[in-house]
């Protein structure tokens, strides 16, 4: 069994260690994950200038490139066998509701299930300091049944986990993605040479209350297992416009 780990919190996260030790106990791991913190590039590519890797101790590589960018080298190059697996994570923040748009993390899985591997992208929804040991444990939990159970197609699985300790959380629930609140705000200052210049911000994700959603699972001392189709497509709108006059 091979098993590609990814990130977008890069080689320094935390939480590479604890999952690279339990995923080891069902393969063979390769690590390949961006040089520095590379959270939020989404899925994005690093087109217009070359990439450099960087080998540290066995099967573990850094990229000066997004989350994107290493399970593409991982697959093209890097790895002399296709991986069984892919995980991304454990990433140090929630990646719920829409915010998976935003995620390198959620990227770099759904990468992943493209390249052809069943895929999961595991957050832990806090951002206090944690040891990652149980997140980890039950990442390779989910890893070993979903291999079991060879879910294979280009299906992605967003875990988030509770930021409690493990004798609180109360189990696992399959739920869809939930609804953010947008409160994001640009914050302007101004440069000593008299220039105004902008920081993306705001306060943590706020969201809407609705059950079966991966927010209230979080909330309520749940796991939440979402899986997520690649096909974006709007059936319902498709089933609308064929009403409209597109005559050319
Ligand atoms: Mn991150």
């Amino acid at each position: 069994m091979n098993i590609l780990i990814t990130n977008d919190d890069g080689i320094h996260a935390p939480a590479l260690i604890p999952l690279e030790r339990e995923l080891s106990q069902l393969g063979r791991v390769t690590v390949v994950v961006p040089d520095r913190d590379q959270s939020a590039t989404s899925h994005s590519l690093t087109l217009h200038r070359p990439l450099r890797i960087h080998r540290h101790d066995s099967g573990r590589f850094s990229i000066d490139g997004t989350p994107t960018d290493c399970v593409l080298i991982a697959y093209h190059g890097l790895l002399d066998h296709r991986p069984d697996l892919v995980v991304s994570g454990i990433n140090h923040g929630p990646n719920m509701g829409e915010d998976v748009f935003y995620s390198g993390t959620v990227a770099a899985a759904i990468e992943g299930a493209m390249q052809g591997a069943p895929s999961i992208a595991a957050s832990l929804a806090g951002r206090e300091p944690n040891d990652f040991v149980d997140a980890s444990h039950f990442v390779r939990r989910l890893s070993a049944e979903m291999l079991r159970r060879k879910f294979a197609g280009k299906r992605v699985l967003n875990v988030n986990l509770p930021p409690l300790p493990w004798s609180s959380i109360l189990g696992v629930q399959l739920t869809r993605l939930g609804t953010r609140v947008y409160s994001d705000a640009l914050i302007e200052k101004v440069d000593p040479r008299g220039r105004a210049y902008y920081w993306i911000g705001g306060q943590d994700p706020v969201w809407e209350r609705q059950p079966g959603t991966d927010f209230s699972a979080v909330t309520e001392g749940y796991i939440s297992v979402t899986p997520l189709a690649l096909d974006l497509t709007d059936v319902q709108a498709v089933g609308e416009m064929r009403q409209w006059n597109l005559e050319t």
